[in-house]
């Protein structure tokens, strides 16, 4: 069978797409390694998307995911090896080779890491790029919350609720986050802003974080250190082809069309100024209506 379309990556950017495939009677497929939802499942908080006051980011991708079901958009839990070009692309999967016209990259972002020393090690053992999923592991605790931006700032105040006390890091004098969020963060009683600083050094202890030192010689006990200090492209599947820019970014025009014709990308994982929800479920809608047309032509 040679799909119309196949979407891989179900974070919001693919999900929207889907559903404008999906609505337009298109014969898709989509394929996902991991959750529908992709990092909307480590969010505590969406605030910001219009006619939705305020939602956790499980309960939005719990949504989407009746969605798809109530849509029948079929979705594979796979994860994707590489893509061929030709007038009959081809994905392959771990388990499969699936033939279509058209593919969707909308694989987002992983979390970036500061490069230190026992930072991997660590990972899971007194180091998370998500407060949501182990914030209560901490509960009552010490923890440290590394990053300026949205999610270090609106992670830290969920964490503010749960652990004892929060210790803020962030290597400017200023936030890059949204006012409301620094401004909500300002009158948070636990939770103390160190700027101009950076972690230095990570000492561990029986296997485990014990604590961490800033390059202003200051060493902190913390259960845990939250780090949110942005994201990099993690996909490498398509690295084969010319579509990415040095950092590893996919380069689109106003179509979300990448140069390889019939190959399109959507949400965090391509170059733009703006990465936000709003922003990915757009551009999965504008990749889709263009496919709609050209197979419609
Ligand atoms: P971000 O905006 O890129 O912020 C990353 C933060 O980490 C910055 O403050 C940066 O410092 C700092 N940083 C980067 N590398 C570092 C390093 N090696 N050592 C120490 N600090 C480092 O990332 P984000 O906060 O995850 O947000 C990503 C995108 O999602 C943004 O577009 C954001 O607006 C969006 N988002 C939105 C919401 C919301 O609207 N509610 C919530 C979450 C995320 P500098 O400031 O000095 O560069």
């Amino acid at each position: 069978m040679i799909y119309d379309a196949i979407v891989i990556g179900m974070g919001p950017a693919g999900v929207s797409a889907s559903i404008y495939l999906k609505r337009a009677g298109l014969n898709i497929l989509c394929l996902d390694k991991a959750m529908i939802g992709g990092t909307l499942n480590y969010i505590d908080k969406v605030d910001n998307y219009p006619g939705i006051i305020s939602i956790n980011g499980p309960e939005l991708s719990a949504l989407m995911y009746q969605q798809i079901q109530n849509l029948d958009i079929p979705y594979q839990n796979q994860s994707v090896l590489d893509i061929l070009d030709g007038e009959v692309k081809k994905v392959l999967t771990s388990k499969e080779e699936y033939s279509c016209r058209n593919i969707i990259i909308a694989t987002g972002r992983i979390a970036r890491s500061l490069g230190l020393e026992h930072e991997s090690e660590l990972m899971g053992h007194g180091i998370s790029t998500c407060a949501l999923c182990d914030g209560a592991l901490y509960k009552g605790k010490d923890v440290a919350v590394i990053g300026g931006g949205n999610s270090a700032l609106s992670e830290a105040m969920y964490l503010s609720k749960i652990c004892r006390h929060v210790y803020l890091i962030h290597r400017r004098d200023v936030f890059r986050a949204d006012q409301q969020l620094i401004d909500q963060m300002n009158n948070q009683q636990n939770v103390e802003q160190i700027l101009q600083a950076k972690v230095d050094s990570l000492l561990p202890k029986d296997g485990k974080l014990e604590s961490i030192t800033l390059d202003n010689g200051r060493t902190l006990q913390v259960s845990c250190m939250f780090t949110y200090v942005g994201y990099v492209p993690g996909t490498k599947f398509h690295t084969s082809l010319p579509i990415m820019d040095e950092q590893g970014y996919i380069e689109v025009n106003q179509n979300c069309e990448t140069e390889i014709k019939g190959i399109y990308a959507v949400g965090d994982i391509i170059k733009k100024d703006l990465y936000q929800i709003v922003t990915a479920t757009s551009e999965g809608a504008i990749a889709a209506t263009h496919i709609v047309k050209n197979i419609k032509k």
